[in-house]
């Protein structure tokens, strides 16, 4: 095995390691709220659908906004989303149609949350706020009817319930969990191509966790549907919060106990074994055919990063 190359510091997770204190015990107090949104201290994310606002700036831009400023825009929703050093912290939904007026805008800035993520647009810490209040607007975008009887249902909780008035059914919000895993064999691992991924890059596999499933038995079942592939051992390995729209990323290594792939081609456009030594130049953007892993504000990043630095442990 070749010496193993130096990759540098640890980059930080996306959208993990939130600094916001939720406070779910002011949730319920309707007028608490109204006073945390009163607060001079208090600020407020504006999402319009999958954009996100911010005000111009160097060298971040600045996705807070003052309660006065975020006054402005009509709402279509607004969730508490917590406290941050003490001061009440908001997401705003808006139209997605005004959210779109401010792509070209010489002040303010609508731009989509991976782009912000990957292209460091705004400072990192804004980054977990602001996937809880994507994923918390983006379910009350799609669950303004009662599941149980149809009617209309009212939000209450600080935005983190919501009710329906005829058959008092309570509407709690969801997040999807996801398994993303790394197979490996020895001194290889698996990675595969989504067709919807740019061009070069190749990643680990993922896929929805089913109901009655645990996320072993999941990352047993993708990985042998997508590529053929037996596991044996799971090693969990850390998780990120995943707001497209949302999904809560779990992270894990994988012995794999069979060679031969088989790609499923409607999940995959290709999948194959990469050595050591490709994936290092992958992660270090020196690929001879410019390939690369995903970007380190996805956890796939740091699950091929740790398997390359023999941080895999079965426990
Ligand atoms: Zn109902």
């Amino acid at each position: 095995m070749s010496p193993r190359p130096d990759f540098g510091p640890k980059p930080r997770l996306g959208y993990a390691g939130s600094r916001i204190e939720r406070a779910a015990e002011l949730r319920n107090d309707a007028a608490k709220i109204e006073a945390l949104a009163a607060d001079p201290r208090a600020g407020a994310y504006l999402i319009g659908g999958e954009l996100i606002l911010a005000r111009k700036g160097a060298p971040f831009n600045q996705p807070l906004f003052t309660m006065q400023d975020a006054a402005a825009f009509t709402a279509t929703e607004r969730v508490f989303l917590g406290l941050a050093d003490g001061a009440p912290r908001f997401g705003i939904g808006i139209a997605p149609a005004t959210a779109e007026k401010f792509k070209a805008h010489e002040e303010f800035m609508a731009t989509d949350l991976r782009s912000i993520a990957v292209q460091g647009l705004v400072d990192e810490h804004h980054l977990p706020p602001i996937a809880e209040a994507k994923a918390l607007l983006h379910w009350h975008a799609r669950h303004r009817f009662c599941s149980n009887c149809g009617t209309a249902t009212r939000p209450v909780d600080g935005g983190w319930k919501r009710e329906c008035p005829n058959c008092k059914t309570e509407h709690f919000p969801r997040t999807d969990p996801v398994v993303i895993m790394l197979a490996f064999d020895g001194d290889r691992c698996l990675l595969g191509r989504s067709p919807r991924f740019v061009p070069g890059m190749w990643s680990c596999l993922a896929g929805f966790i089913e109901p009655g499933e645990s996320f072993e038995d999941a990352v047993h079942r993708e990985t042998r549907e997508e590529a053929g592939i037996t596991c044996g051992r799971i090693a969990y390995y850390r998780s990120q919060p995943w707001p497209f729209p949302t999904s809560l990323m779990i992270g894990c290594h994988a012995e794999a106990v069979t060679k031969d792939i088989t790609i499923d081609r409607t999940e995959l456009e290709d999948a194959r074994w990469f050595s050591r030594d490709e994936v290092a130049t992958m992660l270090l953007r020196k690929h001879p055919q410019g390939l690369t892993t995903p970007p380190p504000v996805a956890i796939a990043h740091h699950i091929v990063r740790a398997w390359m630095e023999d941080e895999v442990s079965f426990g």
